[in-house]
Order: structure tokens, then sequence, then C-alpha cells
């Protein structure tokens, strides 16, 4: 190849970190200014123009923008600079993004699969350059982050959390495929906008919507093999149930929204037990919100419980209550009830709002999953306080003016007792002298480490214990130094090393229970995830 194809292939190109040999070896003389400097230098000055923007959407575009011009670049930076850079390509930024997706788009990053492609599916998946494919992220984008339904300008939800199951995770950028599934929207203001980039009609349901489905799943299976895991994204949540148990019998999938959610605040509930003191099943929890995150979360937490304690898990689920926008579910509401709610639904009588629910279950866990901001009130969190020594407060819902109640809150209106973490980050909170330093149940703690697990075992399947051999992973990550502070979540600056410990641990778990395909087994699981993990530094080209 030439060295201007060479400049401009993103995969290959190192932009002044081409060396004097290199230059001559590969036809790059003049192509490039005089100078050679290191990735390391490369990587300082791109930091220093991010942290000279002002406005997060302009840092989001300069990194999709690296990632189209030197991608080992981006993910060099991505993994040094992990803190910093997570808001920026994942949420809160991507969610503006998505927003603003029709104008800033420039180039496609990914495959979009559209209503006009039905019966062509297949033939759209030969169309991607790569032919290796490991993980499939796919949106309708009907229910991106807390924004709702943003159709086809979703592509930026798939795109990043590939990018996050590079850096974090380690699988390699050329094996990860973004999938944009449009079926229409039924967003009004993106209907009538001129520079929308999806289909222009109302969304597709029922027979139409599931074909379409159908016909992609089958593709994906056929064109890449058994072992590829489809990850399903923020669809809406009657969809999102119903395509991971369709799909979980035939297929490796795996809802992040779901899974991914129950498994990252299992981990930190676990964790939190050290503070707290007491088994699993001694505690009693209840939700706020009904939905994909507090049932995902609940059914894990009844089934870790039951395996504790060997008892059925109708029976556990009993000490987990949950809270919709009804109020609690308990057993006269069953027929009125959606499916993935019944299992919830318990012999008590009606109570509407979350504070009598509160006072009258004695809750020792609280989670808040409802995306309902400040609903977490004083008083409510004051009951807790009331009953609880040291009461677990988990606000999960995103973004941050969602969540059910601030760190500060928390703290404050407990004495500085709660074991508190959230889903949007909060700055430490000082009270009464003593510093907190709050948790963040991020996703992303699990979901990189536990698509490598999967990949690493050639796992065919995703089964529940995988995700709790990941929950275990990450507990266990949480040290000494992290628990003083009140920490239930390991620091994110350590995330490699977490993601292979919980690869690891799934892996095992898949190889235990049958449904891993490279065989033999590696002896030792955390080695073997550390030396399939993609390293950004650059080649030497000879
Ligand atoms: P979802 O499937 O739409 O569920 C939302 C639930 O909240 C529903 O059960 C809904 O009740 C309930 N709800 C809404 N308004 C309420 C009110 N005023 N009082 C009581 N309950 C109310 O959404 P989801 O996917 O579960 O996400 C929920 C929230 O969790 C979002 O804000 C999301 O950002 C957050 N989340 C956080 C993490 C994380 O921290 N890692 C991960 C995933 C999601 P009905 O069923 O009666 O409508
Ligand atoms: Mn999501």
């Amino acid at each position: 190849a030439s060295g201007y194809t060479l400049l401009r292939d993103p995969r290959h190109n190192k932009g002044l970190a081409f060396t004097e040999k290199e230059r001559d070896a590969h036809y790059l003389r003049g192509l490039l200014p005089p100078v050679c400097i290191t990735q390391e230098r490369q990587e300082k000055k791109i930091m220093h123009n991010l942290r000279n923007y002002q406005v997060p959407l302009q840092r989001y575009m300069a990194m999709m923008d690296l990632q189209e011009r030197n991608q080992r670049l981006f993910y060099k930076l991505l993994i040094d600079n992990v803190e910093e850079l997570l808001p920026v390509v994942y949420t809160p930024t991507v969610g503006e993004a998505c927003q603003k997706y029709g104008c800033i788009y420039r180039r496609p990053q990914g495959l979009y699969i559209s209503l006009k492609e039905k019966g062509k599916i297949l033939e759209v998946l030969k169309n991607w350059p790569e032919k290796n494919i490991q993980v499939i992220v796919v949106t309708d984008g009907e229910r991106i982050l807390g924004l709702g339904d943003l159709g086809t300008q979703g592509m930026g939800i798939p795109v990043g959390k590939l990018a996050l199951y590079t850096a974090l995770g380690g699988i390699r950028p050329s094996s990860c495929l973004p999938i944009t599934i449009d079926v229409g929207t039924n967003n009004e203001t993106l209907l009538n906008e001129e520079f929308y980039i999806g289909l222009r009609q109302k969304r597709a349901t029922g027979k139409e919507y599931a074909d379409l489905l159908h016909e992609f799943m089958i593709s994906v299976k056929q064109n890449y093999g058994e072992r590829v895991l489809v990850q399903f994204e923020d669809f809406a949540n009657h969809n999102a149930f119903e395509l991971l148990s369709k799909y979980s019998k035939t297929h490796l999938v795996f809802n992040d929204d779901i899974q991914g959610t129950a498994s990252v605040v299992l981990a930190g509930v676990v964790a939190a037990l050290k503070l707290v003191g007491g088994a699993l099943a001694e505690h009693t929890f209840l939700f706020l919100g009904a939905g994909e995150a507090g049932t995902g979360i609940a059914e894990l937490i009844a089934l870790e419980i039951s395996k504790q304690i060997k008892a059925p898990v109708e029976e556990t689920r009993k000490k987990i209550w949950l809270v919709d926008s009804k109020g609690l579910i308990v057993s006269s509401r069953k027929e009125s009830l959606q499916h993935f709610k019944k299992p919830w639904a318990h012999e008590h009588e009606p109570i509407k709002h979350l504070v009598d629910a509160v006072k009258t279950i004695k809750p020792t866990v609280l989670v808040g999953s409802s995306g309902v901001g400040r609903a977490f009130t004083k008083e409510v969190i004051e009951a807790m306080a009331s009953f609880n020594e040291k009461p677990i407060i988990l606000a999960l819902s995103n973004p941050t003016s969602q969540s059910e109640c601030t760190a500060e809150e928390a703290y404050t209106w407990t004495q500085g007792r709660a074991i508190f973490a959230s889903g949007s980050p909060f700055d430490p909170v000082e009270y009464e002298g003593k510093t907190f330093v709050p948790g963040q149940a991020n996703n992303a703690y699990i979901f990189p480490g536990f698509g490598l697990g999967l990949i690493i075992a050639g796992a065919i399947r995703v089964h529940d214990d995988m995700l709790i051999a990941a929950s275990e992973a990450l507990a266990n990550q949480v040290s000494e130094e992290n628990f003083e502070k009140g920490l239930i979540y390991p620091p994110f600056s350590n995330i490699r090393k977490i993601s292979a410990n919980i690869a690891a641990n799934v892996a095992a778990k898949a190889y235990e229970l049958g449904l891993a395909s490279h065989l033999p087994r590696p002896a030792n699981l955390v080695k073997y995830a550390e030396s399939c993990m993609y390293s950004p530094v650059y080649r030497t080209y000879r």
C-alpha cells in the first residue's frame, strides 16, 4: 500500500509517530511534517486540546474524529484517562450527541438496518468490512438512556458501548459491530425535523417488528456463527423483556439494561454487606421502579439468595418488594400486571405511597430505579434511618437530575450513616468533618469484562449464574481502603484489571456449566484473559 493510504486508514495510521525508518519503508516521506514524536506525546497533546474545549459535545466530536483518524491513539487515550473520558464518549455526553446526531453526523460508524432492508439483512451484514465479529451492540432507539425515543439517532449508544468494550474489556475494535435497527420513531419532533436521518414513519409494532428482528437474529447467527454476542441496548421495556427471553434459548444474548444493571447492583449490595453486616437472606429490599432495571436487579438478588440458603427462588423473592407508578405491587393487582411484574405481587394490602411502603415493609436496602428525581424525600430517608443503623440507599436513576436523591441528602438525612451509591456520579460529601465518597453503580464495571469472559470461553449461551459470577468478581475488587471511605465499588482507574477478573470468573462459570466451547480450559483464566486483551500501543511496521 502507498503511504498515502496508510495515513488514511484509522486502523494503521500513527500520524507523527511514524518513525524515520517507517517513513522510508512505507513511502511516507514528505507526506508528514519532519518531526517524529512518541505516542505518549501525541496523547498529551490531544488531552490538552480536549481540556480546552468548553462544551462537552465538542469533546465528544473530537474523540469521534480521533477514532476515525487514529484508532490506537483513540483507545490509548480512553484507557489512560478512563475516569475523565468515560463521561465524554459515554453517558452523559453521548445522550446529547444522540439528540443532535442528525446534525453532527459525518461518517457512518456502524450498520443501519431499517424496514427498507427487510429480506436483505444477510446481504447488509456482508457489506460490513470486518468478517470476524465477536460482539454486536444493537438498539432500536426507542428508549435511549433516560431520553426516550430517538429513532435511528440512537446509533451513538452502540458506538459508545463498543468503544468501552474495547477500552475497558480489551475486545479488539475490529471484532465489534454497532447496529441500529430503524423501524420508525414515535418522536414527533424528529419526524418533523428537516435533517432527521432515519425513516420518517411511526414505529412498526407487532408482527412487522417481530419479523424484522427475527430476520436480524437469524442472519447474525448465519453470518457470524453461534458464538457472536448480541447485546440488546436501550430497547423499550416491553420489547426488551420479550427479545431477551425469546432469543436467550437460541443465541448468545445479553441485555445490559436488565442483566448488566442487575449484576453491577448485586455487586454493590454484596460489597455493602461487608460494611453493614448480615447475610443477603437476612435483608429486606424495597425498590421504587419495577421496570427493566428494578425487576432485573430484584430477580438476580432473589436468585443469589436462593443459592446461598438453598431455597426455591419463589420463596426468596418474598423478601423483595417493588413499588411502581401505581404503588406497592401486591397480589390483588396481579391480573392487571405486566408479566415481568407478576413474580413480585406478594400478599399484602395495597399501599399507594413510597413513604408508607418504607414504614410498613421496613427495608434494609432501598433501591431507586424509577427515573423519578428526588423521589427519596427527607421523610423516606429519615424513615430508613430510624430502623436501620446503616441503611443501604441506592439512587440509580440517570441522568443526575433524575437521581432519587443526591449523595448529600443521603448522608445528611441519615447523620452520615447511609451506605450510598448512585447511577450518576456525585462529588464527595463533607459531613461533620468526615468525607464520604459515593460509589457509582455504573454498568461499565460489568459488561466489558462480562463480554470478554464469554468470548475467551467461547460461550454459546448466557446463564444467570454467569451474571452472579461477574458480581462476585467485582465485589471482590473493593479494597479495605475503599471501604473506609464508604465506597462499595472500586475506583475506575483499575478497570482493565477488574475486567480481567470478571472475565475469568465468568469464563470459569461457563466451563463449569458446560457452556464453553473453547477447549481445553486455560489453567489460569485471569492471566489468559489479560493476554487476550487488546493493547492500543502502536505496532512497528517493517
Ligand atoms: P423502565 O423499564 O421504564 O422502568 C421504570 C419504572 O419506574 C416503571 O416500573 C415505572 O412504573 C416506575 N415509575 C415511573 N414513575 C414512577 C413514579 N412516579 N413512582 C413510582 N414508580 C414510577 O426504566 P428502566 O430501564 O428500568 O430505568 C429506570 C431508571 O434506572 C432510569 O432512570 C435509568 O437511567 C436507571 N438505570 C440506572 C442504571 C445504573 O445505575 N447502572 C442502569 C439501568 C438503568 P410503571 O411500570 O407503573 O410505569
Ligand atoms: Mn442502556
